[in-house]
């Protein structure tokens, strides 16, 4: 058994100064990092607890979008007015993970961070894992990989990110704050997650002396026509095979701007800008919305287990557009 210190930080500085300290980690609902330790994949010597940070609060920015903090529970921001009138999309994929015990505890900058449920990753009696030991080899390459990435995957690794809400906040083009040693930065959502590359262990380009501070979202939530789509193994409780979540911001028949992205399919939400531009000016149809999907998919890779995927994410791209198109108002 191994001694592990644990304090309590009273504010943001103080959590910024006590994660300076080597080997110690940030636990907030800690529905992730809990797990991991049980099972030796983390190995932290030190915990600060942040949840009496005062990093939990929803609020209305100046340009009319929304602040989320770090630390606002996945409940608690799926069921928030205004979340739910403004934002329904990260409503719905929120209410789409986990069960409501988690989520009651689960926080949204520890959702940012969840790592992937590949279970060679996640068990340590599997020696080959190069995102937990660097250089062991990939065991899911040539093992089980039905769960896998079919996009931007490496010889190093092809694991998928496992967090529904992180692809809402995609679609939603999200910025994340990041408070650290030097300051204060604000970083795209889609520059936050990383594809696998050489380095498989580095999931983010936070770095481990930063603290997420809050998530903001821009004030057009396409709150008319929205939908999460998640396709999963059995509906109570399970993460994505494939997800997708699709915007649209509709002039009549025509779609003026649309977005989506894709989960369960990559080490990061998937979007690609020219399938969007695709449907932009344009009268929404399933044709032209598997034609977008097929841009999506364009250059996917099946491995043993999961070329069964590719159709599927094509699929799921037609029919949450088709469901976003039909749905008239903000509601979750
Ligand atoms: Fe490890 Fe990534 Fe390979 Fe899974 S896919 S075994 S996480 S290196």
């Amino acid at each position: 058994m191994r001694a592990i210190d644990f304090e309590q930080a009273a504010d943001p500085a103080a959590a910024l100064r006590l994660i300076q300290q080597p080997h110690t980690k940030f636990i907030g609902g800690g529905t992730n990092l809990l797990d991991l330790m049980k099972g030796d994949v983390e190995q932290p010597l030190r915990l600060v607890d942040i949840n009496h940070i005062g990093l939990d609060r929803i609020v209305e920015l100046p340009n009319g979008g929304l602040r989320i903090g770090a630390l606002a529970r996945n409940s608690d921001t799926a069921n928030h007015p205004l979340v739910r009138s403004r934002y329904p999309l990260l409503t719905q994929a929120l209410l789409a993970g986990a069960s409501p015990q988690l989520r009651n505890m689960a926080t949204i900058g520890g959702n940012l961070l969840q790592r992937t449920r590949c279970p060679y990753f996640m068990d340590t009696a599997f020696a080959m894992c190069n995102k937990r030991a660097p250089g062991s080899g990939c065991g899911a390459r040539e093992g089980v990989n039905r769960m896998h990435a079919i996009l931007g995957a490496s010889s190093a690794c092809i694991a998928v990110n496992p967090s529904d809400m992180n692809v809402a906040l995609a679609a939603l083009d999200a910025v994340v704050q990041v408070s650290g040693p030097k300051g204060e930065r604000s970083i795209p959502i889609g520059d936050f997650h990383r594809l696998p590359g050489t380095m498989p262990q580095v999931d983010t380009i936070l770095q481990p002396t930063e603290l997420i501070t809050a998530v903001d979202l821009p004030p057009s939530g396409f709150s008319r026509h929205t939908h999460y789509l998640k396709v999963r193994e059995r509906n109570s409780y399970a993460f994505a095979l494939v997800s997708a979540a699709a915007a649209l911001d509709m002039d009549g028949n025509v779609v003026r701007q649309a977005r989506i992205a894709l989960g369960g399919v990559a080490h990061k939400p998937w979007r690609v800008p020219a399938a969007e531009a695709l449907l932009a000016g344009q009268p929404l149809d399933d044709a032209r919305s598997a034609q977008a999907a097929r841009m999506l998919l364009d250059g996917a890779q099946a491995f043993k287990d999961n070329g069964y995927k590719i159709r599927l994410a094509e699929r799921a791209v037609v029919r949450a557009l088709r469901e976003a198109h039909e749905t008239t108002g903000g509601r979750a």
